[in-house]
């Protein structure tokens, strides 16, 4: 699925749905909708998954800090998606083993009855009691299709020899299990290659934006050709994220459906911080009463997040006051250790698309999610906003969504999308020795163990398609990666910038191992097999560059 000036005339003039935002509601949407045989139209204005989904803390979890509030639906339908996900994505989503320090026995009481009833309360010490009563409950709501064990808590004197440098300050810890995501953004394009793969007459697009003409029409416009076609669609669906409102605008809607908080993350090389964490998440209530987190990842450290309002979710960047805040912040759970500026490798920041609220504080708002209808004027089109929700409960929430909009097209469910693999987690071995046999077989046509198993590693049972190209030649700037496997993913997985490649498609530039040479060999293999000029070529390395500074990355 290479990319080329004449892809928008593939499109046809009608859909019955057309979904604006490829985030992981869009995608979800599209995955769900082609499996129930009706035609979509999708479309995003930057790459897929580029939005919130690229900047979340990557936990599929039951959202325990939501009992807090009292959303016991919500951590139910949570918990039951981070099990499901642990099942149909086994290649992205593993079980992380989650520790939750408490500094006293019996804090947090009366906050945590004041904030059930959802009165205003600092909630800085949770107790052992307390947490005590939460995890249980925690257990009890994660029982559906659940394969990870119920939690525990270890005392003060148990706990250093299971982490010997967390703070002595904590008296007991909550020792239970999350899942993580890895490759987040993979996972999305993955719903969209299925969606299309059951039904081939679905497009999705990315870099093409909206318009609307004045008079109820539509014009879609290709950001990499400049071309623009005119649509309509039965349904819209618009899956803008935090821009939900602006996407409303271009369809001639006002709306003030949407507030939203900017959320930064660090991730650090700090081989210390790595080694105390012992493989596993410290998930924390911070003295200024708000929760963060640290764990592995990728050989770095993921150190997250802040909660801050902002207005456009179009200027959002991890600025320097979150850079430092979330290297002190640790502090607090690993006095001993310090994370200096120069060992974050590279920072990322979204935007929660929330629902607007008034006068609450920013991590209160409900991360529940929500469907709001309009209209386009002129043509009468119900336009659906998709608002609010996580990453962890995409299905869900596509699934309700989905059936309203079976319901608006009088068609009927043919499948349920609850226990279906997902792009390379089809036929992923669920255990080290299958992984290995998997491996040993894979590399009879790679020609290496090793590449074959850093394939699967990256793609899931994928590898098989690109492991297929059989080319040993290695990039010379970053030898772990294959040009055939860099050249697989271009001609296959919709890329249309070089981030894409360097960003989304592959995890160069999440782990931390992206120089000026990569982005240079990468921009040759991508300009060979798009087809782009010298000219165009340059230009994608300068993109490059300026996301790699807007990142707070030192790129030599
Ligand atoms: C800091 C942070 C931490 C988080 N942590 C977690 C977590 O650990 N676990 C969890 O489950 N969830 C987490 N979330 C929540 C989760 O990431 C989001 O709820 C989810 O990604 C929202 O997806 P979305 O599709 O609605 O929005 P987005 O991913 O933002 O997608 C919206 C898309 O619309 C496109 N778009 C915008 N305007 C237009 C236009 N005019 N035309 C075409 N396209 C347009 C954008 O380019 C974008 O791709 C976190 C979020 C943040 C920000």
């Amino acid at each position: 699925m290479t990319m080329d000036a004449s892809r928008l005339d593939t499109v046809r003039s009608h859909y019955p749905v057309l979904i604006i935002g490829g985030g992981i509601n869009g995608c979800g949407l599209f995955r769900d909708l082609a499996a129930q045989g009706i035609d979509c139209l999708l479309i995003d204005k930057n790459d897929f998954c580029s939005g919130a989904s690229a900047a979340p803390s990557r936990l599929i979890h039951g959202g325990i800090k939501y009992l807090e509030t009292g959303e016991f639906r919500l951590v139910r339908q949570s918990a039951m998606e981070r099990n499901l996900l642990l099942k149909n994505a086994p290649h992205y989503v593993k079980p992380l083993e989650t520790v939750l320090p408490v500094y006293s026995w019996f804090g947090g009481i009366v906050p945590s009855i004041k904030r059930f009833f959802r009165l205003k309360a600092t909630l800085n010490d949770r107790g052992a009691i307390i947490t005590e009563i939460g995890l249980r409950l925690y257990d009890l709501f994660g029982r559906h299709f659940r394969t990870m064990p119920n939690h525990r808590m270890l005392l003060r004197r148990s706990m250093a020899s299971v982490m010997p440098e967390l703070t002595k300050r904590a008296v007991a810890s909550g020792i239970y299990y999350e899942g993580r995501i890895t490759h987040a953004e993979r996972l999305g394009l993955e719903l969209l290659l299925d969606g299309i793969q059951d039904n081939p007459e679905s497009r999705a697009l990315n870099y093409v934006s909206v318009s609307g003409n004045g008079s109820g029409g539509i014009t879609l416009t290709d950001g990499l050709s400049s071309r623009s076609v005119a649509v309509t669609a039965d349904i819209v669906i618009n899956a803008g994220g935090a821009w939900i409102d602006a996407v409303n605008d271009k369809l001639g809607i006002v709306s003030q459906h949407m507030g939203g908080n900017k959320g930064s993350h660090l991730i650090v090389r700090n081989q210390r911080l790595h080694e105390a964490l012992g493989g596993r998440m410290v998930y924390f209530g911070s003295a200024d009463g708000r929760v963060n987190l640290l764990y592995p990842f990728m050989g770095n450290v993921l150190v997250g997040s802040t909660d801050i309002p902002v207005q456009d979710p179009d200027l959002a960047v991890c600025d320097d006051a979150e850079r430092q805040y979330l290297s002190h912040v640790t502090r607090e759970v690993f006095p001993d250790i310090e994370i200096r500026q120069d060992e974050i490798v590279m920072t990322y920041c979204g935007v929660r698309p929330l629902p607007r609220t008034e006068g609450v504080d920013p991590g209160a708002v409900s991360r529940d999610h929500s469907i709001v209808r309009d209209v386009i004027p002129g043509a009468n089109t119900p336009v659906l906003s998709l608002i609010g929700g996580k990453w962890t409960t995409y299905r869900g929430f596509s699934e309700e969504a989905a059936d309203l909009v079976l319901r608006l097209l009088g068609r009927a469910r043919l499948r349920s999308t609850q226990e279906l693999p997902i792009g390379g987690g089809r036929g992923f071995p669920m255990n080290d020795a299958g992984i290995t046999r998997f491996a040993d077989d894979l590399s009879k046509v790679t020609g290496s163990l090793q590449t074959a198993t850093d394939l699967l590693h990256r793609y899931g049972t994928r590898a098989t398609l690109i492991g297929a190209e059989n080319n040993q030649t290695r990039l010379v700037s970053i030898p772990a990666y294959g040009r055939f496997e860099l050249a697989w993913i271009c001609r296959n997985e919709c890329v249309g910038r070089l981030t894409d490649l360097l960003f989304r498609r592959t995890d160069i530039a999440l782990s931390g191992r992206l120089s000026a040479a990569v982005v240079a060999e990468a921009a040759e293999i991508a300009a060979d097999t798009l087809g782009w000029d010298a000219e165009r070529r340059q230009n994608e390395i300068d993109a490059t560059l300026q996301t790699c500074h807007s990142r707070g990355m030192t790129i030599s």
